[in-house]
């Protein structure tokens, strides 16, 4: 293993340190990379594992798990949280979604590989030695620089309907604005599916985008944290609990992805209803006038759920989510 933590993960205390990976570089011979990690731990309990910046363009769980990792006392709770503020950190020392070492993109990189890249190594790293310590496993997520998202926590549909409706009710218990069955585009190689395969109870968030973050999606982040760990049984409290909308996505008909390259102009914004067959969008060409726009139809009805943020698209490019909206 040639990762190594700086601290005990099994110690009572707090413990501040890093997830030390030999990254031996032109600049460097005998560098590393260094992951910040904290460990909260007090007497025997459940253990949450906390993520952010798996994707190092993301903000809202490095904001809201930096401030944890500083305030959290093991007082304050009954097990162990293991807070990873910035767990892909050369991609977040970057700005970038996917790693500036290896271009890997983390979250499709798991399980990762004992000898493999920077990136497969970390991932290795989480799979083997963090995810079987966990209990309960909150992975934060926004749009990045290039996608828009409703504030949403989400659960995954699992073949496993026991796990399914625990990593469903964590997700009610996070308690964001929306929340969401989520289907994902491709799940190989997902953090997500990792631990959902290792039996844990798993919750993810998209909780904004556009490269940067606001008081309005940190806020929710730092409350779904204190629910969650409070649902966990690790903190004591009571849950704040407010209308959350619940959203579905049956199947890839949710998805437009764009057939064009060119100058988009959106014809709903996130949270507006859409009609099948309804525009979403048109593209206007980028490089001539005279020529009328492409619209990008709605595949079915539904609340704008993400969106496609530079101003600019290109073919192949996701357009918009659709979800629908289900009773509670
Ligand atoms: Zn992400």
């Amino acid at each position: 293993m040639s990762i190594s933590p700086t601290i005990p993960l099994d110690a009572d205390g707090t413990h501040h340190g890093f997830l030390k990976l030999p990254h031996s570089r032109d600049d460097s011979a005998w560098g590393s990379v260094m992951v910040p990690i904290t460990v909260v731990k007090n007497g025997d309990g459940p253990t949450a594992l906390l993520t952010g910046a798996n994707h190092g363009d993301e903000y809202e769980g490095p904001i809201a798990l930096q401030e944890l990792a500083l305030t959290l006392k093991p007082a304050d709770i009954t097990g162990r949280v293991i807070i990873l503020p910035m767990m892909n950190t050369p991609a977040f020392a970057a700005g970038t979604r996917c790693s500036p070492i290896d271009g890997a993109n983390m979250n499709r990189s798991f399980p990762g590989r004992a000898d493999g890249t920077v990136t497969q190594k970390l991932c290795h790293f989480i799979a083997t030695e963090l995810g079987p310590l966990a209990d309960i496993v909150l992975d934060f997520h926004s749009g990045g620089s290039t996608l828009d998202f409703l504030p949403f926590a989400a659960a995954h549909v699992l073949n496993d309907k026991t796990q399914e409706a625990a990593c469903m009710a964590a997700m009610q218990a996070f308690n964001a604005p929306y929340s969401a069955r989520m289907l994902e585009i491709d799940n190989v190689g997902m953090f997500d599916t990792e631990v959902e395969k290792q039996g844990k109870v798993f919750v993810t968030t998209e909780l904004g985008g556009a490269g940067t973050s606001t008081a309005k999606t940190v806020s929710i982040a730092r409350k779904g944290i204190r629910n969650l760990l409070i649902h966990a049984g690790i903190m004591t409290g009571e849950l704040q609990i407010a209308p959350s909308v619940q959203l579905d996505m049956p199947d890839d008909t949710c998805f437009v992805f764009s057939q064009h390259a060119g100058l988009i102009e959106y014809l709903v914004d996130l949270g507006d209803p859409v009609a099948k067959g309804e525009p979403v969008a048109r593209i206007w060409p980028a490089d001539r006038t005279g020529v009328a726009p492409v619209e990008c139809l709605a595949q079915r009805s539904g609340i704008l759920t993400a969106r496609h943020i530079p101003g600019l698209i290109k073919l192949g490019d996701f357009i918009s989510l659709i979800a629908t909206e289900v009773p509670a």
